[in-house]
């Protein structure tokens, strides 16, 4: 048995890590790239010019803001991690200049190329930006006597290119202050590249919002398999980076694969609004628990005239529901948390975030908040107006219409999150699943129902020749449908398997939404079973598995119990760790997998003992079971085979399962 395996929690995500799978049968495509990505049609071709007609784009402010204060970039273009693996590589991005290619929707276009403009740049008086290195910007504010550095990026290796990259231009400074200003892992990740070790770390206050360590470290705990799965999907993991895959996320370029870490914050930011003063500066917190994050701030240095807008102002549509999956984020929220910072903003001349460029000029920033504020909040309102007259999610995706006051900004564009998908999440915040229709309330699972979809159409060559014509057409949603249901009731229909994919080419090549993008590549990719990059060992870094509550770990494993093979067990253990003095008993009763902190019980099936610091390494895979047996760290007391029982039961999680087939 494998209790490495066993052993892992469902951190996956946080690690953003790849995973391969056995590809089947390779299908060669039509006009292909060598990846298997064909070519535009004519209606596709169409549809992107058709773009450039819809949206100002002879206004180049944008472009001008982007590069505004410039002050150096990193010459050499690939940023590596200690192993020689490369974390993040400008060259990737070099074939994007010009016109935009047919394959790419002009609007994401003119995004992919603004997110490539990287370097130093100067903000204003006392605040400077490195972008472009990262998914996530970091900001460094002059204090007195050193650096105030808000958000840290990803990973160590882009952090500590960030801070090579200050130090080049502006010179040797110490750190006197960090804020996180969210608890998603590309503002806090990178950490020890900004405090590589202890001594750097002491005395160094970092901040954070209320329940910044708890939301860091469990937000994906539970369903990390199954989102870093998904994330593959909306960040194009396994794709090229080319003009007929990955070119963008529209919140940045992508994600960076390299070594995270988490130092916990010293001080917490409570209440509304907490004033801190950071190494000479005044700095007034605005707290924004439940918008973009679970916990959020937002700061204003009123001595700067700046205001931090965290990630709850960026220059896209940003998600109400991302589609990696987390919970649902309350639109409503959102809107209100930047009508209370258009309050604070009445002495702010600069806004910059944790991605993108910022705004300058008081007047230009209140219009970009209002339209921030209004995007959120008339998507939740007119899902609302829709859904109060009966309208059902797929309806009033189609239905709700911006004004063009909105739908010409380019900074509220769908480039991340997207209208159609943001008002699903509403309804959803405010109704979940069920459309109230009773046809949807128990329909037959996918596979079944595609075998009767596809009989009821007339069988299988019907279906592909319909397929196909909706295809010729350009009718490609129509025929992602029908497709789908041929390739769900035979996934071995290698003609089915091409047709789809290729309509997914030209879903993906029309997408304004990075992720809407590598959704369909991906799809279409995993269709021509195209051979997938190796594995990279998903390690739950060990900053993160030592910050995560004990019970946190109880409850990861409580979801991997197999139901129905536990259903009539009746066991015991006792989880005793000596250095943080701590006893967890673990029951298992009604197939479930019940955990409390108490005393140890005495007639538990078995009592393992070991340290909490053991047991961090076991979970970051630093160590196995068997390691910790021959060495003496672990006793186990009582019946070994209960304590190998209890491990037999518990699922193993598959960070590979099938998305685009059964
Ligand atoms: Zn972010």
């Amino acid at each position: 048995m494998n209790y490495r395996h066993h052993l892992t929690v469902g951190l996956a995500v946080l690690a953003l890590s790849c995973s391969s799978d056995t590809a089947p049968e390779k299908l060669a495509a039509a006009g292909d790239d060598g990846s298997g990505h064909t070519a535009p049609t004519e209606q596709t071709l169409r549809a992107n010019a058709a773009v450039l007609k819809t949206l100002p784009f002879d206004d180049r402010t944008d472009f001008d803001l982007a590069k505004r204060g410039f002050i150096g970039a990193r010459k050499d273009p690939k940023i590596l991690d200690a192993k020689g693996n490369v974390v993040w590589n400008l060259d990737d991005y070099r074939f994007e200049t010009g016109d935009a290619p047919a394959s790419v929707n002009p609007s994401l276009w003119r995004q992919a190329k603004l997110n490539s403009i990287h370097g130093l740049f100067k903000v204003a008086p006392r605040i400077y930006q490195v972008r472009g290195y990262d998914l996530a910007n970091m900001t460094l504010v002059e204090g007195d006597t050193g650096w105030i550095v808000i958000d840290v990026m990803t990973t160590e290796e882009t952090a500590r290119a960030a801070m090579d990259l200050v130090r080049e231009h502006l010179g040797t400074k110490p750190v006197k202050a960090v804020i996180y200003t969210h608890s998603h892992i590309d503002h806090f990740g990178g950490i020890r590249g900004v405090l590589p070790d202890a001594d750097a770390a002491a005395g160094v206050p970092i901040i954070a919002p209320d329940g910044f360590l708890e939301e860091a470290v469990s937000e994906n705990v539970l369903a990390g398999t199954a989102m870093a799965r998904r994330a593959s999907y909306m960040f194009g993991f396994l794709l090229e980076r080319n003009a007929r895959a990955h070119v963008d996320s529209g919140l940045g370029k992508g994600t960076a694969p390299g070594t995270y870490g988490l130092v916990a914050p010293t001080e917490l930011v409570t209440g509304v609004e907490r004033v801190m003063n950071l190494d000479g500066l005044e700095v007034v917190f605005q707290n924004t628990p439940g918008a973009e994050a679970p916990a959020e701030l937002m700061a204003y240095f009123p001595t700067l005239r700046a205001m931090c807008g965290a990630e709850n102002v960026s220059h896209v549509l940003h998600n109400v529901l991302t589609l990696r999956g987390a919970k649902v984020r309350d639109a409503l929220r959102w809107s209100a948390y930047l009508e209370d910072a258009i309050a604070r903003a009445s002495d702010v001349d600069v806004l910059f975030a944790s991605h993108h460029w910022p705004t300058w000029g008081h007047d230009e920033i209140i219009a970009y908040l209002k339209k921030q504020r209004d995007i959120y909040k008339y998507i939740h309102d007119q899902t609302l107006r829709f859904a109060n007259r009966g309208y059902t999610p797929r309806e009033i995706a189609e239905l709700i219409t911006l004004p063009d006051s909105l739908s010409k900004t380019f900074a509220v564009r769908g480039y991340y999150g997207t209208v159609s998908h943001n008002s699903k999440a509403v309804y959803q915040h405010y109704f979940g699943w069920f459309e109230g229709n009773p046809a949807g309330l128990n329909p037959l699972p996918p596979e079944e129902e595609a075998v009767r979809y596809v009989d009821a159409m007339g069988g299988a060559a019907a279906v592909l020749e319909k397929g196909l014509a909706a295809y010729g057409d350009g009718d490609y949603r129509w025929a992602a449908t029908m497709l789908n249901h041929l390739v769900f009731a035979d996934p071995t229909h290698t003609g089915a398997r091409q047709a789809l994919a290729d309509v997914y080419d030209q879903l993906g090549y029309q997408a304004e939404s990075g992720p809407w993008r590598d959704f369909y590549l991906t799809g279409a990719g995993e269709l021509r079973g195209n051979a997938l990059p190796a594995s990279r060992d998903a390690i739950t870094p060990i900053d993160i598995v030592q910050s995560m509550p004990t019970h946190l770990f109880f409850d990861a494993l409580a979801v991997r119990l197999n139901g129905e093979e536990a259903a009539d067990e009746d066991t015991v253990l006792n989880f005793v760790f000596t250095d943080i003095d701590e006893t967890h008993v673990l029951e298992i009763e009604n197939g479930v997998l019940h955990h409390a902190r108490s005393d140890a019980r005495s007639d538990a099936d078995v009592t393992v003992t070991l340290t909490r610091g053991d047991w961090n390494k076991l979970i970051a895979n630093t160590v196995t079971l068997q390691e910790l047996i021959f060495d003496g760290r672990i006793d186990v007391d009582g019946s070994t085979l209960s304590l190998i029982g209890f491990f037999a039961m518990l699922d193993e999680q598959d960070p590979a399962f099938s998305i685009v087939v059964p």
